[in-house]
């Protein structure tokens, strides 16, 4: 038999010793993962502590390498991250899929967010830095499983830390596939082993398991009104971008061929199930026929009443408590796909449905995540704001107004209160694509620290050098 050498018998000592620490005595997982996926949280957040050791322990640059070769990776694979994700989700459209990863490369910030702030004066100089957390829990949707895990990944690693992600079940195979690449790049550039991690079985028990374990420092938590609120009543820090409903005003002044337009490329972009794209449009009746022909020109199609209470009835279900639920078999298809379940027959280039309805239906308040998009007419646009707010359940997460009175945009801004407000444009330009600032996946509404970027998975430590150092 081959014997082990002195550094292969240090590795496997200080593996089973983190394990045996972390897991309160028993042994826990297997601990070796397979480039990041591991059969269970404790040993994903025994292999994540190691890593973020070996990260802290190099330098800045190196720091920046790793994040290029992320980058590099989500650039290159973006069309073949999208097609599986496609395959194993049925949500939404290729060609929006492959523009998400490489937003997510492109856009997200790195260590340039990190800026150290100080003061000099008579009695020193003092610096104030950006520290990591240590490993962070993740948890990503189902609606953008790979570009949410990419953005996450890169603004926990260019702050220092490293990450385990509870990824969505019914996205599990392609978010392994992601971290196993994901790894290997990592690797391929001199960073440590499983900087990102995640599980091969993603459950609501192993959600759990991470809230609590104590390796875990803080949580990212993405996703619906269930997973939020389970987030908000951990014991931990935790970083929650819940859900949505974003709506749209349209008044009098507004460029209605743009708003149009607008309206169609943001709530249509991957069928929908982005959480900033529009769900919802309230427009001032005096524009409302207006709008509605410029939005058929651009490619829409208007439903009649009849055709909405069906598209309503299979659309929605009933829930455990008469309440109504979205249809997860419905989430995210293509709108000719919607057409189609209520004998329409419609191209496949078909990018919305339209249609009229009351400001209390079902389509405008449940965040519907698919190309239906209700349209309510209003007396004004005091109205159109009104219940445009109602509409939007205090998520405050993402509204949208299209208009040119400066007034009317200026009221809706603060009245509305979200994280994200975008005037006279697209919803996705409130995250970078065709608006000014920088991307994200993760906006952070419920706990308040909004686009998370790299600053926001860290600590500020202050470091004060008495008498010294101010040389001017
Ligand atoms: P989802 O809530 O079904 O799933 C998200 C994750 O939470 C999954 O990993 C899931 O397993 C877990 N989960 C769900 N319910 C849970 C519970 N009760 N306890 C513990 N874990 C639970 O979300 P989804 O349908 O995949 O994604 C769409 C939702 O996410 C929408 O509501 C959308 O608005 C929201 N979202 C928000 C942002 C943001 O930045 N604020 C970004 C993307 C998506």
């Amino acid at each position: 038999m081959q014997k082990a050498s002195e550094d292969q018998i240090r590795k496997i000592v200080e593996e089973v010793v983190g394990r045996v620490v972390l897991s309160g005595g028993s042994a826990g997982e297997a601990s070796v993962g397979d480039n990041g996926v591991f059969s269970g949280i404790d040993a994903a957040v025994t292999a994540s502590i190691k890593a973020q050791q070996a990260l802290v322990a190099m330098t800045i640059e190196q720091r920046g390498k790793i994040i290029d070769a992320i980058r590099k990776l989500s650039r290159e694979r973006a069309e073949d991250f999208s097609r599986r994700t496609l395959e194993e989700t049925g949500m939404g459209r290729l060609e929006d899929k492959i523009q998400k990863h490489r937003v997510a490369a492109d856009a997200t910030p790195g260590i340039e967010d990190l800026e150290a702030k100080s003061w000099t004066g008579d009695h020193g100089l003092t610096v104030v830095e950006m520290a990591p957390y240590g490993v962070v829990g993740a948890i990503t949707p189902s609606t953008h499983p790979v570009p949410t895990m990419i953005n996450n990944a890169i603004c926990i690693i260019a702050s220092g830390n490293s990450v385990v992600f509870n990824a969505h079940p019914s996205a599990k195979n392609v978010s392994m596939y992601a971290v196993r690449l994901l790894n290997q790049t990592i690797e391929s550039v001199g960073g440590p082993a499983n900087l990102i991690t995640t599980i091969a079985e993603p459950t609501l028990d192993t959600v759990n398991e991470l809230f609590t374990h104590r390796g875990v420092r803080i949580l990212l938590v993405t996703g619906g009104p269930g997973v939020a609120k389970a987030a908000l009543a951990s014991p931990k820090k935790a970083i929650v971008a819940g859900p949505g409903n974003p709506p749209a005003v349209v008044d009098e002044t507004a460029d209605i061929r743009k708003a149009a337009g607008d309206i169609i490329d943001g709530g249509s972009f991957d069928n929908n199930i982005l959480c900033i794209g529009e769900k919802q449009v309230f427009v001032v009746d005096s524009v409302a026929d207006e709008l509605k022909r410029n939005m058929v020109e651009y490619g829409a199609k208007e439903l009649n009443v009849e055709q909405i209470k069906k598209l309503t009835e299979v659309a929605f279900k009933s829930g455990p408590n008469g309440e109504p639920t979205v249809n997860r078999d419905l989430v995210g298809k293509s709108a000719w796909v919607l057409a189609e379940h209520i004998g329409i027959k419609a191209e496949e280039s078909l990018r919305m449905l339209i249609g009229e309805t009351t400001s209390d239906h079902v389509f405008v308040q449940e965040e519907q995540m698919m190309p239906f998009l209700p349209i309510v007419r209003v007396r004004d646009v005091d109205e159109a704001i009104r219940l445009a707010i109602i509409s939007e359940h205090g998520y405050k997460h993402t509204a949208i107004i299209h208009s040119k009175n400066i007034d009317n945009m200026h009221r809706m801004a603060c009245e509305a209160d979200t994280t994200i407000f975008v005037k006279n444009g697209p919803s996705f330009a409130g995250v970078g694509l065709g608006g000014e600032g920088f991307g994200t996946y993760s906006i952070a509404g419920p706990t308040g620290e909004g686009l998370t970027s790299p600053r926001t998975f860290t600590r500020q430590r202050r470091c004060a050098l008495v008498d010294y150092f101010r040389i001017t």
